[in-house]
């Protein structure tokens, strides 16, 4: 009875794994070839175009991402123990609290796909698919014989776990963790530890991704702030104040212009705004600074959510 652990240490294991999953695989996902993720890393493998070549062993994945093999042993040994604790809660772990390494887990998940009395594990198109307990509604049929009538979609039932791909990942992945070289990770390895992410447990690749997108708006928002004053500074007072008069002719341009963060003048000509229509994107006429419409969004929803406090 040693194995028995609270609600509460459970709720923070669950999020631990999730979390350590997201990181690892997000990154991962961010070197994939983006002809074979198909504009979305995180699509069941159901969806991919069935015309994409397969990946063979003379197409490595991310040859030049350093610790790659690392990153997909953690984001696979996260995945699993949360898969496996949300489906069959203690069975993850020893009795000693020691979580079993992927192998075992991807061994136990086998075992329940020939369990007839596993009832939410089938085996499926060469995979295993662990049914979904909250399974989408169908996407509905549309009229016939218009532009709605459509084929009724049916949302993938459950979250596949391509059992022969993750087990050859993480014996490639172990390579390097054993002092035997880098392995050999495939995108198709990869692909398969993405779909992990369809399961209740984890889903948080998606939000992941926007984190980094996000992130990385600000980054560049900071870098072109600084980038901007050392170019003002450069040029002087008296050239900025220039600029800005020569700016302020109406007839040379169309486009609505507001005051500059950086520079301060009425120069900030606006390509566009945010989704609330606050923050405008564009660039400075006299210092150059480019705000981009991430960071306008970013903003923008900064006021938003400001305004509705007021
Ligand atoms: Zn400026």
């Amino acid at each position: 009875m040693s194995n028995e652990i609270s609600i509460e240490q459970r709720e923070r294991q669950a999020t631990v794994r999730a979390a350590q999953f997201a990181r690892c695989a997000a990154e991962l996902a961010a070197h994939l070839p983006k002809e074979r993720a198909g504009g979305s890393a995180v699509a069941p493998a159901a969806q991919q175009n069935p015309f994409d070549p397969a990946p063979s062993a003379d197409d490595p994945y991310a040859p030049e991402l350093a610790g790659r093999d690392g990153l997909f042993a953690a984001a696979l040994n996260s995945a699993l123990a949360a898969i496996v604790a949300d489906e069959w809660p203690g069975k993850e772990a020893k009795r000693n609290g020691y979580v079993f390494p992927a192998s075992d887990l991807l061994t136990l998940i086998k075992k329940k796909a020939q369990d007839p009395t596993a009832e939410s594990v089938v085996t499926e198109g060469g995979a295993i698919l662990i049914l979904d307990q909250h399974p989408a509604p169908a996407f509905p049929a549309g009229t016939p014989g218009t532009i709605f009538g459509i084929e009724p979609r049916t949302p993938p039932r459950g979250t596949r776990i391509d059992v022969d791909a993750l087990e050859e990942g993480d014996q490639q992945a172990a390579r390097s963790r054993h002092g035997r070289g880098q392995g050999i990770l495939l995108s198709a390895h990869v692909m398969a530890l993405l779909d992990l992410d369809g399961h209740q447990s984890l889903q948080v690749l998606g939000e992941h991704q926007a984190d980094r997108f996000r992130e990385s708006a600000l980054h560049a928002d900071v870098d072109f702030r600084s980038r901007a004053e050392a170019y003002l500074e450069r040029i002087g007072e008296d050239e900025a104040e220039r600029r800005a008069d020569a700016a302020a002719s109406p007839s040379i341009f169309e486009h609505p212009r507001e005051e500059c963060p950086v520079c301060c003048y009425e120069t900030f000509q606006v390509d566009g705004y945010d989704l609330w229509g606050r923050v405008g994107h564009g660039q400075c006429l006299v210092c150059a600074y480019t705000r981009s419409p991430d960071v306008a969004d970013d903003e923008g929803f900064a006021a938003h959510l400001a305004s509705l406090d007021s």
